[in-house]
């Protein structure tokens, strides 16, 4: 079975967007493949200043996707920081990219748009480079991505080639990754743009019903009357009940085209179908978020799983890059000496 790896930096507690965009489909792809997902603790370094902040994320994040369905048995859950093999992969590959390749990085071309005159931190300039170890680590075959990643799993790609080919002599010493491209539309928020928590505009996972209904009435809508007909495709409340449940939504449109149905009573029958996937699952987030222990339990498993793998790829890269002999030639010495 292939290998498929998820990094999920743990900047926030998780909002509906997330849920839609990355951890439904994740989980999904966990009934294909071998699935290693980790908490990308150390990325979100670059802007988490909080340790308070970060603890409680990463609870937040464990929790979240383990009660939407993340089989902590099958799935490889663990946290980056479990492996510190990966900050020695990261060394050896950074050696091979040009710096060049790290100035047309988006993260990095990003900031120095919005902050002029400003340098980003070291960390910022690095991260394709730790992504890059991240994957490569873990022999993955495919990583599913956004448009807007294409370009670091193609320096993954890229770099992965080289240390093959500069230290490989024909064997392939790391898996070159394949991406899987979602074209999944984007989740929007209350204000119809692209749903994120620093745009406020965030529908919480697994707030209470009644704080989750309250929030599913502000958002945004026209002001046509009850019995005017209404179009569904321009409106936010639909388009977040068809990424929801498409058949809901059908129903959804019908009426809305049909008129005598008003925003209020979209927004309540999109409220009862989020409630009905999402209540089992916040009962579940709730216990565990209670339990850290049992998150700490959890993460280990999957921190020893996926460090036995991150041991493997280090040895050969050891081996092929001269930075240590190979296990074969110290079998040869210790023979030679009995
Ligand atoms: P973030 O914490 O904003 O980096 O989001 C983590 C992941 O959640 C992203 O890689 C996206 O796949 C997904 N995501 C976040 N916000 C949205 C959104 N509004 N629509 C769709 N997917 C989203």
């Amino acid at each position: 079975m292939k290998t498929s790896l998820t990094g999920i930096k743990p900047t926030a507690t998780p909002h509906l967007g997330n849920y839609l965009g990355a951890i439904r489909p994740a989980l999904k792809l966990a009934e294909r493949f071998h699935t290693f997902y980790f908490i990308a603790d150390y990325h979100a370094l670059t802007t988490v200043r909080d340790p308070a902040d970060m603890q409680r994320y990463v609870y937040d994040v464990a929790a979240t996707w383990i009660a939407a369905g993340l089989d902590p048995d099958k799935t490889v859950l663990f946290r980056q920081s479990a492996v510190p093999e990966v900050f020695e992969l990261a060394w050896v590959l950074g050696c091979l990219i040009n710096t060049g390749q790290l100035e047309r990085g988006h993260a990095y071309k990003d900031f120095l748009a919005k902050n002029e005159g400003h340098k980003p931190n070291a960390g910022v300039t690095y991260y394709p480079v730790l992504m890059a170890a991240d994957i490569l680590l873990y022999d993955t075959d495919v990583v599913p991505i956004g448009k807007d990643q294409k370009q670091h799993l193609e320096l993954t790609r890229d770099v992965a080639e080289r240390v093959n080919h500069v230290f490989g002599g024909g064997d392939p010493i790391l898996v070159v990754p394949e991406a899987i491209i979602g074209d999944a539309p984007l989740v929007p928020g209350l204000d119809g743009e692209k749903m994120s928590k620093s745009r406020g505009n965030a529908i919480p996972l697994f707030a209470p019903a009644k704080k989750l209904r309250k929030t599913i009435m502000r958002i945004e809508t026209g002001s046509e009357p009850l019995e005017a007909p209404k179009d569904p495709e321009s409106s936010t409340v639909w388009q977040l009940c068809r990424q929801l449940t498409p058949a809901v939504a059908d129903e959804m449109a019908d009426k809305l085209r049909a008129g005598g149905y008003g925003w209020g009573h979209a927004k309540q029958d999109f409220f009862e179908a989020l409630d009905h996937e999402l209540g089992p699952m916040r009962e579940t987030y709730q216990e565990l978020r209670a339990d850290e222990e049992q998150l700490d339990l959890f993460l280990a498993s999957g921190a020893e799983r996926a460090r036995n793998r991150a041991r493997n790829t280090m040895m050969r890269v050891r081996e092929a890059t001269g930075i240590r002999r190979p296990l074969s030639d110290l079998r040869r010495t210790v023979e030679i000496k009995k």
